[in-house]
């Protein structure tokens, strides 16, 4: 009688070495750029088993929900499903954050909108600070797990997003500490905070109209295109911010945003011209793009 006949749930043939290797062509067929490491991560995920135990033991047997599971998955992927999407984590500042589709998967370049409010919050221990657009919450909670004192608020119109934020705020011990807030960027502050919040930050959308179609499929048809898309020009939000933020920053207080490729000059032109703002500075990311702008707010000038 063949092996079958006892009911032996493994998939004859499959073993872990052949499984990476039929994983991997999939991947490759769909275009995704780092198939086999995908391929290691995919599996890892589902059969809990590092890509190196993987490397180790590729003679061992994969039962048949194992195989169902790594199928499903691998479906999703090679659907150009993001792999943080299928993972239902990413990394960002040295700290684990669950995503959803209903959140931006965190980038690392938005690092600096977190190191800059940090700088800027040094000898101020007890800082508020702003972020508009949480998301995720990864920068509300980086910002709050590195300044222990300062108040933080998260803003996010998006109240599927506050949820997702909420679940990462917990989940790095800093719930108690940040206020969430639904609502169009700066509207759900109320009057008692004008002139008194020391750094307003965001990673607001910024893709221009004519930028969308370019974008990879990943992003385009997966990522909330509440969070991606800015207007025409990309910087719709980046606009409204500018006008907002004065009334409620302390004098000297900063205003940070985050931009996209070709975009820093433009927003620097318009705060400028807004009157509202002394210095605009410009932070350049690793790959040298001009990412995120800096203004301080002019002493003595009358909120809006
Ligand atoms: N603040 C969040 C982040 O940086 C979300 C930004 C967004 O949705 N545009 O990831």
């Amino acid at each position: 009688m063949s092996a079958r006949g006892f009911g032996i749930a493994v998939v004859p043939g499959n073993t872990i070495g052949a499984l990476l290797t039929e994983v991997a062509d999939t991947l490759k067929d769909a275009d995704i750029e780092q198939p086999t490491l995908e391929a290691g991560w995919l599996l890892e995920f589902v059969l809990h088993l590092s890509p190196l135990m993987q490397r180790l033991r590729p003679e061992r047997q994969v039962t048949v929900p194992e195989w169902a599971s790594v199928q499903a998955v691998v479906a999703r992927r090679a659907n150009r499903e993001p792999l943080q999407y299928v993972l239902g984590t990413e990394e960002f500042c040295g700290r684990e954050f669950r995503v959803t589709p209903s959140v931006l998967i965190p980038r690392p370049e938005s690092a600096l909108l977190v190191e800059e409010t940090v700088r800027r919050c040094k000898d101020n221990f007890m800082a508020t600070v702003v972020d508009v657009g949480t998301g995720s919450g990864c920068l509300a909670v980086s910002v709050a797990a590195t300044l222990p004192e300062a108040r933080v608020l998260a803003i996010d119109v998006s109240p599927e997003a506050l949820t997702v934020a909420r679940v990462n705020m917990a989940q790095h011990g800093v719930e108690k500490r940040i206020d969430c807030f639904c609502g169009d960027l700066l509207s759900p502050l109320n009057d008692k905070l004008a002139n008194q919040v020391d750094v307003i930050f965001s990673n607001p959308p910024y893709i221009a109209e004519i930028d969308w179609m370019a974008l990879q499929p990943e992003v385009r048809c997966f990522e909330p295109r509440l969070a991606l898309a800015g207007g025409r020009d990309g910087m719709d939000l980046h606009r409204r911010l500018l006008q907002q933020a004065p009334t409620y920053l302390k004098d000297g207080g900063v205003l940070l945003m985050e931009v996209g490729l070709g975009q820093a000059q433009v927003v620097c032109r318009q705060a400028e011209e807004s009157g509202w703002f002394s210095t605009f500075e410009v932070l350049r990311d690793e790959g040298g793009i001009a990412r995120v702008v800096c203004f301080e707010r002019k002493a003595g000038g009358a909120s809006l």
